[in-house]
């Protein structure tokens, strides 16, 4: 058997193309606001990306490049700047922040109607209630992965790897939304393969290059592999091993060509679903 390879590339490329066609037919243009704090290297191309996506997709979007020694109170100052106006619908702060600044005093500032990212306490709460309002754009392309794969969720036995509060915990609760039974694994689980044997669905989200292997994986599992990992030779893997994962899983994501697409896409609907709440 060889698992069906998840093509996140053009899943995401629909998703964006229906986007665009909804963006449209609406009198108005949405906007978006992408705020980067100094000059990480990482940082520059994923927002450059966004505004690309976000601009072909039809979005009214606009990058705030702020130098590295920004204060704190001068970020909070652009950030209510934002939340004020009538014709920015969604506000993206790239993240990580310089130490300087309190990334949690910064998250809490963005109106929640506008936190397209979904990491605002409110937006946080809702998704934890199990009422989703602006959910994390990462756990959300998962959650349209499986469901293009034609994954059964409900019912099946979820094991998330990673609980972080940008993918791991809110895809728990997605997972759990969509009647999963869920299990979340971390650094301090005991004996994570077994753990990671018993999913149907096994999501990934660590950061280790290649950490699960083929004796982790219940035959004929969906694997969604969220990690990015540089190798040193330069190119980019998962945390699963790919090659040794084909044979027995039933699907699986590969990086890259799978999650990452589909974070940008699900940004662009976050933004479209902030605009029609607001206007
Ligand atoms: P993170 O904040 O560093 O969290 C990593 C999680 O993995 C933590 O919960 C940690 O457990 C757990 N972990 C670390 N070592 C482990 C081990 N040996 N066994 C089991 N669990 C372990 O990372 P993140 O922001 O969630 O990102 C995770 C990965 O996804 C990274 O590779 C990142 O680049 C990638 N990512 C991709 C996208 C995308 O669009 N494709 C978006 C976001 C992130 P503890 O909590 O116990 O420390």
């Amino acid at each position: 058997m060889t698992a069906r390879i998840i093509d996140g590339k053009a899943i995401a490329a629909a998703l964006r193309e229906t986007i665009a066609t909804r963006i449209a037919a609406l009198p108005y243009r949405p906007g978006l606001a992408v705020i980067l704090v100094g000059e990480d290297a990482a940082s520059t191309v994923y927002v450059r990306n966004k505004d690309r996506a976000a601009k072909a997709a039809g979005l009214n979007a606009s990058t705030i490049r702020l130098p590295m020694e920004t204060t704190q109170a001068s970020l909070l100052g652009t950030i209510q700047t934002l939340n004020d106006d009538p014709d920015i619908d969604g506000i993206l702060v790239q993240l990580p922040l310089p130490p300087h600044i309190a990334t949690d005093a910064i998250i809490r500032a963005i109106d929640p109607a506008k936190d397209v990212d979904g990491f605002h306490p409110e937006n946080v709460a809702a998704l934890a209630l199990g009422v989703p309002s602006l959910v994390p754009c990462t756990p959300s392309g998962v959650m349209r992965l499986l469901h293009a794969a034609g994954t059964k969720i409900s019912g099946a036995r979820a094991v998330v790897v990673g609980r972080s509060n940008i993918v791991g915990r809110p895809m728990a609760a997605l997972l759990l939304a969509a009647d999963a039974t869920t299990t979340i694994a971390h650094s301090r689980t005991t004996n994570l393969p077994a753990e990671c044997r018993r999913a149907d669905i096994l999501i990934a989200a660590v950061g280790r290059a290649n950490m699960i292997t083929a004796d982790w994986i219940n035959p004929g599992a969906t694997i969604i592999d969220v990690g990015i990992n540089r190798t040193p030779n330069g190119t980019l893997t998962g945390d699963v091993d790919f090659a040794a994962a084909l044979p027995i899983a039933g699907a699986i994501t590969p990086v890259p060509g799978g999650v990452g697409p589909m974070t940008i896409a699900c940004l662009l609907d976050n933004t479209l679903l902030a605009a029609g709440r607001r206007r």
